[in-house]
């Protein structure tokens, strides 16, 4: 019996095509878009260039959130989700101001001090997510897990190869200094690394203790304050003291337990 070859209509084909070119959106569309223009709602043309646009939206939004996971971000935080009337002590004018990413050109730090929840990490996600959307190279660190990796680094040999990773980046966000006392070793570490950055590159740092307290994080009030001279030298401090967002929500009495 002679073999029956079908030919795949030119919808399906069409289909086809579009899965192999992973043009999704495309071919979601295609069937409301072939409605439209063979009822003489819309031209072929003007078809194919809302389909294309779906299309690059979508690229778009893949790219970015690509960028933001290797970033090291946590999660997408922005200012427009940031509730400004909760926390009033934020000079909101400042730091719509470090939004236009001036300071990352100008190779200047933030320094974010607060106490637990006030919102330090939300705008520090925040101003990093602006930088990656921007096309900036951006990395996110806890700080704990940064001096663990330097220290790391430093029992492997290659220390140097890894500062120059974190030197690089043309924003560096340490997150929580101050949760855990990073010690002496820790200091000098994390000296090194800010020093390469000093006035390269711009660092944003997130803290529940005052500068006047680092030398109790770092075991070492010379190592303290060397870091604090380098961090706040061309630097835009911002102190929240306020609520803690994550209690907003709490009856009295239980806030009063906390
Ligand atoms: P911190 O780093 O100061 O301890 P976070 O930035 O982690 O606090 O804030 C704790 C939680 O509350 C996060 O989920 C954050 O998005 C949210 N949050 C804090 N402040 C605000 C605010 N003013 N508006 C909206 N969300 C906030
Ligand atoms: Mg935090």
């Amino acid at each position: 019996m002679d073999d029956v070859v079908v030919e795949a209509s030119p919808y399906a084909r069409a289909q086809n095509n579009l899965a192999t070119l992973k043009l999704d959106q495309m071919a979601a569309a295609l069937p409301d878009y072939m409605r439209m223009v063979s009822g003489g709602e819309m031209e072929f043309v003007s078809a194919l260039a809302e389909m294309t646009a779906a299309e690059v939206l979508a690229r778009k939004r893949r790219i970015l959130s690509q960028r933001i996971r290797s970033s090291g971000l946590p999660c997408v935080k922005t200012l427009a989700d940031f509730d400004w009337s909760f926390q009033p002590s934020v000079p909101r004018s400042r730091i719509e101001g470090l939004a236009t990413l001036r300071f990352i050109d100008e190779a200047e730090n933030v320094l974010f001090v607060g106490s637990p929840g006030v919102g330090k990490t939300h705008l520090a996600i925040a101003l990093g997510v602006e930088a990656v959307r921007a096309g900036r190279e951006v990395r996110f660190m806890d700080c704990a897990r940064l001096v663990d990796d330097l220290k790391d680094a430093q029992a492997r040999g290659i220390l140097k190869k890894r500062l120059k990773y974190y030197a690089h980046s043309k924003l560096l966000i340490i997150d929580e200094l101050g949760y855990l006392d990073i010690g002496e070793s820790g200091a000098d570490l994390l000296f090194q690394l800010i020093s390469m950055r000093y006035e390269q590159r711009s660092t944003i740092i997130t803290t529940n203790v005052g500068i006047g307290g680092w030398g109790g994080v770092f075991g070492d009030e010379v190592a303290a304050s060397a870091i604090a001279d380098r961090v706040c030298h061309h630097c835009s401090m911002v102190k929240i003291t306020g609520r803690s967002y994550r209690l907003k929500d709490l009856p009295a009495e239980k806030k009063r337990e906390q």
